[in-house]
């Protein structure tokens, strides 16, 4: 008699969890190979350690989410999407509850939970999670037969060579590499012949010209507008919260405006952002309100105006930027001057040079090239019976919730395409 089937998944991720607790649940043998000693590191740290599991925006909007790849994974959300995901995993005993933004969280707020009802759940569906086993290559045998090669780095590396009837490669990108995600699934997959679309930053802090952010350090301005500007054009746009930090910006609208800054940066393209710190004003209403303030305040300095209107630690850039003096008396400054001041705080410029390394960046952008992807089944077009899940893909979505939807939407239908082709009767 024929033994089970097998199916070996590569990476013990959101998507590789995911992928491995399903293919077992259809009834495939599964054996789940992690690299370091314990899966879902990475998960562990999620949402600062809360895990933003996902979203509560509708599909259509979802999607938008994802950049021009987002319609990839049509096909992945209509079987499996966020509702299917809060059931699944309100039944492993994880309440969840949305946040601003519609983000969704365990109301624990511990990412934790999330990590140890996934595991539990897949060890209970019978999947063998072996840990300390990296792998190294998959192996394209004789009429196409697949096996993985694998090594223990707690061991000295010794190789071994496990057999496979489907492959589901879900090792991620190539963020935060201390997590174990350090880019071998790239390697692994274009030896077989993908194409791998070249990996760069996403939701990426980024690096300003000249001293000011370092002045601004530790600064957080909430509900204001940064537009981007690519060779003096307005690109994009984002209202929200972002921080100054000692290399530059960061904050969630940078990390989400990091997507087309990034790419504009790649293409050596000048690249600046422009910061409306009174967005709920327009030009005419603004300047009524400094006229009034230097009307009101007229005796006061410019310098004591300023602490009515900003941050203190803007004070002085501010000064600085518009030319200014400090000690003015409100009413001594001119109606230039306040012209100034007025373009100042609907646009305060600063010019970006490059993104922070990848190592840094929440996710990584490019990966394995959708085209040779079916979205159905999330099998290669290249080698029959090696799937991919998660990050590895050229997908990369915002700040949200985005991210691990689509690692346990992709991992969902990888695991059950992979057990039903394997487990499904052969054509007569
Ligand atoms: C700090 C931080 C916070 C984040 N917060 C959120 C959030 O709140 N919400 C959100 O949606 N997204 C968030 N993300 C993004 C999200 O975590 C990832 O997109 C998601 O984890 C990708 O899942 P994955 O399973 O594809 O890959 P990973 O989570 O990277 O897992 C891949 C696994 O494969 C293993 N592996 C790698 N190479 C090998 C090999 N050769 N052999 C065996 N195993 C291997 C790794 O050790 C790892 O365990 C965050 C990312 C970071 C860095």
């Amino acid at each position: 008699m024929q033994g089970r089937k097998k199916v070996v998944v590569i990476g013990g991720g959101p998507a590789g969890l995911m992928a491995a607790g399903q293919a077992s649940e259809q009834g495939a043998d599964v054996i789940l190979l992690e690299k370091n000693h314990r899966p879902a590191r990475k998960l562990r740290i999620t949402g600062k350690g809360r895990c933003n599991l996902t979203n509560t925006a509708p599909l259509t909007e979802f999607i938008t989410n994802y950049g021009k790849n987002g319609r990839f994974l049509r096909s992945a959300f209509s079987r499996f999407f966020s509702t299917e995901l809060l059931e699944f995993f309100d039944k492993l005993g994880v309440k969840t509850e949305s946040e601003r933004g519609g983000r969704i969280f365990p109301v624990s707020n511990q990412a934790q939970d999330v990590v140890d009802s996934l595991v539990t759940w897949a060890k209970n569906n019978g999947v063998e999670i072996r840990t300390n086993a990296a792998v190294k290559r998959i192996k394209i045998g004789e009429e196409n037969a697949l096996s993985v090669i694998v090594s223990d780095p707690e061991r000295n590396n010794p190789t071994y060579e496990l057999n496979a009837d489907a492959v589901i490669l879900a090792v991620g990108g190539t963020s935060y590499p201390s997590t174990g995600s350090t880019g071998d699934g790239y390697r692994i997959a274009a030896e077989l012949g993908h194409t791998i679309i070249p990996v760069r930053p996403a939701l990426v802090p980024l690096r300003t010209a000249g001293e000011t952010a370092q002045k601004l350090q530790g600064l957080s301005l909430k509900n204001i507008e940064v537009l981007v500007y690519i060779e003096n054009q307005l690109a994009d746009r984002a209202f929200g919260e972002m921080l100054f930090t000692h290399f530059g910006i960061s904050g969630p609208i940078i990390l989400t405006l990091s997507r087309s800054i990034v790419d504009a940066l790649l293409e050596n393209k000048r690249v600046s952002i422009g910061i409306d710190l009174k967005p709920a004003l327009d030009q005419e209403k603004l300047d009524a309100r400094l006229r009034r303030d230097l009307d009101e305040y007229g005796r006061r300095t410019f310098k004591h105006i300023l602490a009515g209107l900003l941050p203190r630690k803007l004070i002085e850039v501010c000064i600085d930027q518009v030319s200014i003096p400090a000690d003015k008396p409100g009413h001594q400054i001119t109606s230039e001057e306040r012209e100034r001041l007025r373009c100042w705080l609907k646009d305060f410029r600063l010019e970006i040079t490059e993104p922070m390394p990848i190592s840094t960046a929440l996710v990584t952008a490019g990966g394995i090239h959708l085209k040779e992807i079916n979205p159905k089944t999330m099998e290669s077009r290249l080698i029959p019976d090696v799937f991919f899940a998660g990050e590895i893909l050229d997908l990369d979505g915002d700040t949200g919730g985005y991210n691990l939807q689509a690692a346990f939407s992709t991992g969902w239908v990888a695991g059950n395409a992979a057990a039903a082709k394997l487990l499904s009767p052969p054509s007569p």
